[in-house]
């Protein structure tokens, strides 16, 4: 028997949409406070340290947008998961996850012998 019971399936799917709900704030939020999304910096004759500073809080944002992302779509993978019944299987062996790291990270796609060899 490798799935995971239905109650872990189902409180693991809860928390999966939670933190999706989240992120979309999150992301929806980061975009509000890009300088680069404001448009009244286009009639604004700024200094060009101001420019170079609205650069870099753009970078900055553009690379917490897209760690954001990369979580949503391990989360969206997750989710899809769970309706497929392929839920907390491990992608790379096949075997079941360990329960106490899908606790930690419900999204986790790998088992953590796997985790640990591909981060090497
Ligand atoms: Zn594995």
């Amino acid at each position: 028997m490798n799935s995971l019971n239905a109650d872990i399936t189902k409180q693991m799917k809860k928390r999966l949409l939670d933190e999706k709900e989240k992120l979309l704030q999150t992301l929806s939020s980061l975009k509000a406070q890009d300088p680069f999304a404001n448009t009244d910096r286009l009639n604004d004759n700024a200094a060009s340290d101001t420019e170079a500073k609205e650069e870099t809080d753009h970078e900055r944002y553009e690379a917490i947008i897209s760690q954001q992302r990369k979580r949503m779509s391990e989360i969206e993978l997750a989710l899809k998961r769970i309706e497929d019944t392929t839920y907390g299987i491990c992608l790379n062996c096949g075997k079941p996850i360990e329960q106490k790291r899908l606790l930690v990270n419900p999204a986790a796609v790998y088992c953590l012998t796997c985790e640990k060899n591909l981060e090497k």
